[in-house]
């Protein structure tokens, strides 16, 4: 049975839990991770959410004192809370889903290592993480003891990339790699450095948001000396709401800049978290500010437990077309689809061109700004006139400008 704390039991729970966590130190976070049943005494429970955490098909429950530090203890629809606490959604195998929808196990020549690309590869480096994060599309590997990656894997996956040469870029994803010691990630960047044809390794982490202690002066040392003419260093993190933002963050994000990587972020569109304009909008201003450019929007998939974070199709669309005009395009991320059955991502957004009229060779726009119909000509010689949707005499009548 799971306990039922009353607040200010459960601010007392949390009170104690802060001041025994050595804040600032990213072993002491971990060590005190709140894990599985034992998230009941931080927050006054939802009758769904004790059905999730107790019947939960998904990974493991786990968070660290500082991001639990950002839930709201009595409110079951804080963001925070709802990307940490399972709810009785998470127990339910809907027809529709599957553990594996992209197919990346059948895309993977050697255990741990996804081709689907010609020049890229998706590399799972280890099964852990900070926080486990209900929405988590690795489901079936994260948190997972059978999917560990043993020195031997990541071997034969590095000699996998060292036999093809056109690999250029290695996507180290997990997991999360920075939950490996600062050793072993080490040892994975000097591998990516010393294949010649590999330029560039993308770290996908979502610990500056989860942990932001983590980014500690040893790991960026680490990350400096292998990012050089060989190698180039990126990181893709996944921010999904302006909560996320703190002061701790944004010094672990400025620390990853200062060693020369770059940072991006990757959102996943989750239904009541961030699924809509304005949340979208103020979370990628407030990334801008801490100089993390807006890659992807991502469309959750259809993995098991997923329904009570799917949306409309329409919701992302319409989401990526609300944001453009009132922020700078580096903060408006591409909402992408990866196709169910390995597919790969393929990226949907708002129709502003509406097409062209051939009788006086114009193409018709809709404005992000003014909401009004705007005109360009093709050029005088162009071959490409078949290539546009046309716009018929009718739909002219209504646009042409007057
Ligand atoms: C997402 C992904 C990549 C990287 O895709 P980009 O669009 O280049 O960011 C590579 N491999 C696999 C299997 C992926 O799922
Ligand atoms: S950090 Fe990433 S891999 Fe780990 S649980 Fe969260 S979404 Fe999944």
């Amino acid at each position: 049975m799971l306990v039922q704390n009353s607040l200010s039991e459960v601010l007392r729970a949390r009170e104690e839990l802060f001041s025994r966590t050595n804040w600032n130190d990213p072993t002491s976070q971990l060590q005190n991770r709140v894990k599985g049943e034992d998230l009941a005494r931080y927050f006054v429970l939802s009758d769904s959410e004790r059905v999730g955490i107790q019947n939960t098909i998904r990974l493991l429950v786990s968070t660290t004192p500082y991001y639990l530090s950002l839930s709201d203890p009595s409110d079951p629809n804080c963001p925070i809370r709802r990307m940490i606490v399972p709810t009785k959604e998470e127990a339910i195998f809907s027809l529709e889903e599957s553990a594996d929808p992209l197919e990346e196990e059948r895309l993977s020549p050697v255990r741990g290592l996804t081709h689907m690309y010609p020049n890229r590869v998706l590399l799972f480096s280890n099964h852990s993480c900070s926080v486990y994060c209900r929405h988590c599309m690795r489901g079936r590997k994260v948190s997972s003891n059978e999917e560990r990656m043993e020195k031997s894997d990541l071997e034969s996956a590095f000699d996998y990339i060292r036999n093809h040469p056109e690999i250029e870029d290695v996507v180290v994803s997990g997991g999360d790699p920075l939950n490996l010691a600062d050793l072993r990630i080490e040892w994975i960047l000097k591998e990516l450095n010393q294949i010649p044809h590999v330029k560039i390794c993308r770290l996908g982490t979502r610990n500056p948001v989860t942990l932001p202690f983590r980014i500690t002066d040893a790991i960026c040392q680490i990350i400096e000396k292998y990012n050089d003419d060989n190698l180039s260093i990126f990181c893709n993190t996944q921010f999904n709401h302006p909560k996320e933002c703190t002061k701790e963050t944004k010094e672990a994000i400025l620390k990853l800049l200062k060693v020369g990587v770059s940072v991006g972020n990757q959102a996943v569109l989750l239904k009541g978290i961030n699924d809509d304009e304005e949340t979208m909008l103020t979370l990628h201003k407030k990334l801008l500010e801490m100089r993390v450019r807006a890659y992807y929007l991502y469309d959750p998939e259809l993995i098991p437990g997923s329904r009570g974070f799917r949306t409309p199709l329409a919701r992302g669309i319409e989401i990526v077309e609300y944001m453009r005009g009132k922020i700078g395009g580096m903060g408006i991320p591409q909402f992408v689809n990866d196709l169910p059955g390995g597919g790969g991502k393929i990226t949907i957004g708002a129709n502003w061109y509406l097409g062209f009229y051939p009788k006086t060779r114009q193409h018709v726009f809709r404005s992000a700004v003014t909401k009004k119909i705007h005109f360009s000509f093709e050029p005088i010689g162009s071959n490409k006139e078949s290539y546009y949707p046309k716009i018929s005499d009718e739909e002219w009548e209504k646009w042409k400008p007057r």
